[in-house]
């Protein structure tokens, strides 16, 4: 068996070495067109921002390692140019000499990944654009911060890269602005759940242009670069950071007539094969399957690249491993916050036409007794009809990750909101509560689907006409309230009940949802319509104010 992999960092590095420990026969190829492989592309934006401060810590293995560890042979700066199927060979190009050759193979990975979008806009072109995906990439950043003694930096897009990229220029002391077509960061999120990361972005100098789109770029005299946008922004900057998003790579799949599909993606089986049976694709570069929704989807993230290498690698040797699918679990950090999710979002779900409910949560990361308990902003989304758990959203200083990687595998186990209920997970006071977020969430929304606490939405009510129960304290009505509401502290509730209406829905409503959980139940028993709304005035906040 001779095993070449193009492509030698995530999902290909992984793949050769599985291949390795399922076979000491076979020879294994491993081609990059970079001058490294196995390198933590993750790590990049910190190498920029000094955090990781030597770039030898971004390689993961060395070629070297690969030879001596493994038995296989690493070939850098290696450019795969074309795939002759029929006669199972590919056509490579040694970028150190110059010359090319050809190499057979019994078997084909393809782990190419994804190239950042690059607009054909106006300027594009201008010295001191760059994207980031390679560590010469960073290299070439880094001297340009320093040549030009950058003050000023503007970063197109507000995603995952691009806002980890915020948080490094700013570390350098750079003035850092981020232009996002869409009217929030992190975009896969939904929009309420980001509303605190705008606050917290600009707390820390970075000055947000959402909503609005680029068009193009101009050279200043100065050696500058003016950003051009629709609504007629001109931003002059030092550098710019396109972080708009990837395309996957599959030019030698479609040169080679693999199929594709229409996201852009080559299409694979859940063995990783694709059209052809003697090439495999993994990573970035293929389309997969939606674990929920079972929509075709590209989702460029290193944890599916590298359970895919490895579902190759068995499927190459014989093992029926099986990829499951994607669900999207991703994590950023954004200075002092983090945010979290898995599975579909609420936008998600109305696109695709799909029933769903949600709860709003805001407890605290471990024990509100122990010191320095921090917020974590919960949103799950779930079946109404059995159950079924469809997707978290998470937003915090502390815990965050914790929270949505459980909930990312209870949605793997195909759990319900009763399984989160009954979550048995790690309590102490310095990590958690005897109620964790977790099981807290799965309790108001198993309460709600049990019909005794029933839940409403602050974007599903009508602010002017319904009737509203605030049932907080004097003095924290008196800061702020919605609307007309009528203010019944919870501790006299059961008193002035008799200034209720009896014949409407009484909307109630407390800071984050607890007490007025507590009074729905109140009302409920004495035999009114009552109605929780979801997270409270935290939500209120991020959901309507935002
Ligand atoms: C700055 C940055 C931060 C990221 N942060 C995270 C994170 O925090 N968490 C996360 O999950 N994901 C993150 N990602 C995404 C993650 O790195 C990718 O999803 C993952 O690396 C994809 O693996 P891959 O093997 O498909 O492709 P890659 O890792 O991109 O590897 C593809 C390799 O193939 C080579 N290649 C392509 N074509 C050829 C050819 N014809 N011949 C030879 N070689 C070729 C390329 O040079 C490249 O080295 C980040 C990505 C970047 C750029």
């Amino acid at each position: 068996m001779k095993l070449l992999i193009v492509g030698g960092i995530a999902g290909g590095a992984s793949c050769a070495a599985r291949a390795r420990r399922l076979s000491e026969q076979a020879e294994i190829i491993l081609f990059d067109r970079g001058p490294f492989v196995s390198f933590a592309n993750c790590g990049l934006p910190y190498y920029v921002g000094n955090v990781i401060k030597e770039e030898k810590n971004l390689l993961v293995a060395t070629p070297e390692l690969f030879k001596e560890r493994f038995n296989i042979q690493v070939r850098t700066e290696s450019d795969v140019l074309s795939i002759d199927r029929a006669n199972k060979k590919i056509q490579v190009k040694d970028l150190k000499s110059g010359s090319i050759y050809w190499e057979s193979y019994d078997a084909l990975v393809l782990s190419p990944g994804a190239a950042p979008i690059r607009p054909p806009l106006p300027g594009i072109d201008l010295p001191g654009i760059f994207a980031l995906r390679t560590i010469p990439d960073s290299r070439r950043i880094l001297q340009w911060i320093s040549e030009k003694k950058a003050k000023d930096a503007v970063i197109i897009g507000g995603g995952f890269i691009g806002l980890e990229m915020a948080e490094n220029l700013v570390r350098c002391c750079i003035h850092t602005s981020v232009l996002e077509m869409q009217p929030q960061v992190l975009p896969p999120f939904d929009r309420e759940m980001v509303f605190g990361l705008h606050e917290h972005l600009k707390s820390r100098g970075v000055t947000l242009y959402l909503g609005d789109a680029l068009t193009g770029f101009e050279a200043d005299a100065d050696g500058k670069i003016t950003v051009l946008s629709k609504s007629g922004l001109k931003l002059r900057t030092d550098i710019v950071i396109l972080s708009i998003g990837v395309k996957p790579e599959i030019t030698l799949a479609k040169n080679c007539g693999l199929e594709t599909g229409e996201r852009g993606g080559i299409r694979v089986n859940d063995q990783m094969r694709a059209s052809d049976p003697k090439i495999w694709a993994v990573g970035d570069a293929v389309e997969k399957r939606d674990f929920l929704t079972s929509e075709w989807t590209t989702i460029p993230l290193a944890g599916p690249a590298n359970r895919q290498g490895r579902v190759a690698a068995d499927s190459i040797f014989g093992r029926d491993s099986k990829f499951r699918g994607v669900q999207g679990t991703a994590v950023c950090k954004v200075f002092d916050q983090v945010a979290a999710m898995t599975g579909a979002s609420e936008k998600a779900l109305r696109r695709l036409g799909k029933t769903y409910e949600k709860v709003y949560l805001h407890p605290g990361h471990h024990a509100g007794y122990y010191p320095d308990a921090k917020p974590i902003h919960l949103k799950l989304l779930f079946s109404p009809q059995d159950g079924r758990v469809l997707g978290a959203q998470a937003i915090g200083e502390e815990g965050v990750e914790k929270r949505i990687d459980v909930i990312a595998m209870a949605i793997q186990m195909k759990a319900t909101v009763y399984d989160l209920e009954e979550a048995e997970l790690c309590y102490a006071p310095q990590f958690g509560a005897a109620k964790d977020p977790v099981n807290i969430a799965g309790m108001i929304a198993a309460n709600a689907l049990r019909g005794d606490a029933p839940l409403a939405q602050w974007d599903g009510i009508d602010l002017k006409k319904d009737f509203f129960l605030d049932v907080r304290n004097k003095e924290e009505y008196k800061k702020s309230h919605v609307g007309g509401a009528l203010n019944i502290p919870l501790n006299h509730l059961r008193s002035e009940m008799n200034r209720l209406p009896r014949d409407r829905a009484i909307y109630v409503y407390c800071g984050v949802g607890q007490r007025a959980y507590y009074a729905t139940r109140v009302l409920l028993e004495n035999g009114f319509d009552a109605r929780n709304i979801s997270g409270g005035i935290q939500t209120f906040d991020g959901q309507i104010s935002g």
